[in-house]
């Protein structure tokens, strides 16, 4: 039986990736710095997987940004804009590269990189191609060969990983209109050609084809497409091996369509999509080997043998040991290099984990048992057992407290709660509010690591944090905001800063894993039932009233959130431990209620992302991501008026399930399509209140007064007047001081002109 491995992280146990970008960025380095520090990490991974007994280790997995990208270089899909840069003295393919991922502002030129979007449901971010009407391909880069014979040089005859040329197209986006991008396919066909060649003259028996639209929705164009290539390709290279990867879902209702392509074998992913074997060995034609994802490419969790056992006898009882492959469900790129490097986690929990190398040694592991070695399997049973038995996860207050969950409802409807909140509140029309954080100036940043280093005390960070609190607050009543927030100064980030205090969660050292370009994000992992031991934010948010005479919002993070961005248990289902979660915020928000706070938000910027890949699947699990939200909102009175807050995404394909959530507002990052959004929320008649973001947080401009009055009026034209708030469109914490002011003053300045007109036109 063969092993696989279909991709390796290419950031570096330590980053050194980052740290080598990062300096070349900033001038400090040369171009052979960052190439030397890339073929390092590229072999340093090699030698990983050669050492774990790997038989198809991978290469050009490795990416010094991202592998779309790399494709895009790969293919001369180079959008004009980028002309001029390798016109530039001293130039290299490297700078092109990097312009488009990032933007060229230098030498007289402008140029804005090329977008980015989430790949799949990762939390992953890749550069869309851009497609043109009529566009040609040619070969400009010869990044897959290079590392092919580079490792081959180094005695490692590798399988080069290609994106399949169906799914390079469809992660892009047409520029134009008047063309759909599928069609591109005859152009691009000649340099996948061209490649296989190449590779193939210089020793290569294997390639990887990445497909993972094949576990999508596909319309019966781009299912022709997959016939069309993999034929053409097959017939040029009938003695290549091909390898067809699926990974993320299961092939679903593309299971015929997957078994007729002319491949040597089929991948699928049986960590996401256990049940999907039975119908592939069913249809699996007698020329393909099945290679089969058991360990899981997106989690930090040891794998349970006898489960991953289950699957491979399975399958060797139906097709044979020969034709069976055992591999992670994807690429690894999703899990942190090396739990060797973890020296602080408690030893228990530790021996549940595996990250990237251990989950080599696991491949390797279960081809072993499957020859005979039990011991491997004993120990593996005892660590397995261990985590299903340990008091530190399993707390049966808090599952039962979970099973008892019937009703999440607030006690009236919100046609009640609103009057009961206005007569109260007493705000004007259009009243103004920000989304929670204040920007973290180094300052703030350096008291944090000071804290944490020990050069301070706690009660020397508190006074500073509430010294930076209150002149927040101070200025906010200034410039006129109806309701303050604290300004989150206290928090490193939304997620880990309740981690931290929740019980049920660890944080790693070094778990870093690649989000996007250099940036790299530290998943807190949530290994056993969630508790809330202490309250969260009442201190900061108590402090913060106590000190205006104004409404002071609190804040916190939503459960769906806290989930979508840790890693999580795989010992039982995602919204078990969201409604642990959730019971968690509640108490939380009932606590706020309590020390006098009457305006409470809970923000949810992931509910969207956490959508299933197939739509099929999304109904259930929006059913329990809003139900969720309602646990943790739901233990107030009629007088708190309780917010949510959404970004990062398009609404109005869920907007139903929104207006499901019943928070009294919701502030929503609409700037590129306000308009879009906004009829989307006027088609539905969404019932609540409403701030569609009146401006971008996400660059420094600053928005004219002109500019947001006229979108409050175009808002007004669309949604009842007294359901409308004012604020930006995400919190304000990357952001400087001087413009976040200068662009909230105008905003207010705004919200009272919209004021005064329609005061003026209900007069006239
Ligand atoms: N309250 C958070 C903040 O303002 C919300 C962040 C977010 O939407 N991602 O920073
Ligand atoms: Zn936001």
């Amino acid at each position: 039986m063969l092993t696989q491995n279909l991709g390796y992280p290419r950031i570096g146990s330590q980053r050194e990736l980052k740290k080598a970008c990062e300096n070349y960025w900033a001038g400090k380095t040369g171009h052979k710095d960052v190439l030397t520090t890339g073929k390092n990490i590229r072999h340093e991974n090699w030698q990983v997987q050669k050492d774990a007994g790997i038989d198809l280790i991978p290469s050009n997995d490795f990416s010094f940004y991202d592998h779309v990208l790399d494709h895009s270089l790969m293919f001369g899909a180079i959008p004009k804009r980028y002309n001029e840069v390798m016109l530039k003295e001293g130039n290299k393919e490297l700078d092109l590269y990097f312009a488009m991922a990032r933007g060229y502002q230098k030498d007289g030129l402008d140029i804005v990189a090329m977008e980015m979007t989430k790949w799949f449901d990762t939390n992953y971010h890749y550069i869309v191609p851009e497609f043109y009407k009529n566009q040609q391909f040619k070969l400009f880069s010869t990044k897959v060969v290079d590392e092919f014979y580079d490792a081959k040089q180094a005695g490692i005859i590798t399988k080069p990983v290609l994106i399949g040329p169906v799914s390079y197209l469809l992660l892009g986006k047409e520029k134009e209109a008047g063309f759909n991008r599928i069609d591109l396919i005859k152009n691009l066909l000649p340099v996948y050609m061209d490649i296989l060649n190449k590779i193939k003259h210089l020793g290569a028996e294997w390639v990887q084809f990445d497909e993972p639209f094949l576990s999508l929705d596909l319309t019966e164009k781009e299912q022709q497409a997959f016939k069309d290539t993999y034929k053409h390709l097959r017939t040029a290279f009938p003695f290549l091996k091909f390898i067809l990867t699926t990974y993320f879902e299961r092939l679903g209702d593309n299971t015929k369509l997957a078994v007729s392509l002319p491949v040597d074998v089929l991948h699928i992913d049986l960590v996401r999509a256990p049940h999907q074997l039975d119908e592939v060995l069913t249809l699996l034609p007698e020329k393909m080997n099945l290679s089969l994802g058991v360990i899981d490419g997106r989690n930090i969790w040891k794998n349970d043998y006898i489960r991953a056992l289950s699957h491979i006898k399975k399958a060797i009882a139906v097709i044979g040991t020969d034709r069976v492959i055992i591999a992670p469900s994807c690429s690894l790129l999703h899990t942190p290099c090396d739990l060797d490097m973890e020296t602080a986690i408690d030893p228990e929990i530790k021996n549940w984990m595996a990250f990237a190398k251990q989950k080599l040694y696991e491949v390797n592991e279960l081809n072993e048992i499957i020859k005979g070695n039990n011991d491997l399997l004993q120990n593996n049973l005892k660590a397995i057992s261990s985590r299903s038995l340990s008091k530190l996860i399993h707390k049966q207050e808090i599952k039962k407290r979970v099973a008892a969950i019937t009703d999440a409802t607030r006690n009236s409807e919100f046609t009640v709660r609103q009057k009961i909140q206005q007569e109260n509140f007493k705000l004007p029309l259009f009243p103004t509010t920000t989304i929670g954080s204040f920007p973290q100036t180094d300052d703030i940043r350096q008291l944090r690591s000071r804290l944490k280093k020990g050069a301070i005390t706690t009660a020397q960070y508190d006074v500073e944090i509430e010294k930076a609190t209150i002149d927040a607050i101070r200025w906010q009543e200034e410039i006129g905001l109806d309701v303050l927030v604290h300004g989150e100064f206290e928090r490193n980030d939304m997620v880990e800063y309740f981690g931290e205090l929740l019980d049920g969660f660890l944080f790693t050292k070094n778990g870093w894993v690649q989000s996007y370009g250099s940036r790299c994000v530290k998943p807190p992992v949530i290994y056993g039932d969630v508790s809330r031991p202490n309250d969260m934010t009442v201190r900061w948010s108590s402090f913060a009233q106590a000190n205006t005479e104004k409404l002071m919002k609190g804040m916190l993070t939503g459960p769906v959130t806290i989930l979508q961005w840790s890693f999580v248990r795989d010992d039982q289902p995602r919204y078990e431990t969201t409604y642990q979660i959730a019971l968690a915020i509640r108490d939380e928000v009932v606590a706020l209620e309590k020390a006098g706070i009457k305006v409470i938000q809970i923000d949810e910027p992931a509910i969207r992302e956490g959508l299933p890949l197939r739509k099929a699947d999304w109904a259930a699990y929006l059913d329990w991501a809003v139900k969720a939200f309602r646990i943790s909102a739901s233990g107030v009175n009629d007088e708190t008026q309780i917010h949510t807050h959404m970004c990062y995404s398009e609404f109005n394909d869920i907007i139903e399930h929104i207006a499901a959530m019943d928070a009294d507002v919701i502030t929503i990052e609409t700037s590129r399509s306000q308009m879009e959004l906004l009829a989307a929320f006027a088609d539905f008649k969404y019932p609540n209140e409403i701030g569609p973001g009146v401006y971008d947080i996400h660059s420094p401009r600053i928005p004219s007064v002109v500019e947001m009055v006229s979108l409050l009026e175009k808002a007004a034209v669309l949604l009842p007047v007294e359901n409308l708030w004012v604020n930006p469109d995400c919190g304000l914490k990357t952001r400087k001081w001087p413009e976040t002011q200068e662009a909230l003053k105008n905003m207010v300045k705004a919200a009272q002109t919209a004021r005064e007109k329609i005061t003026n036109e209900i007069a006239v």
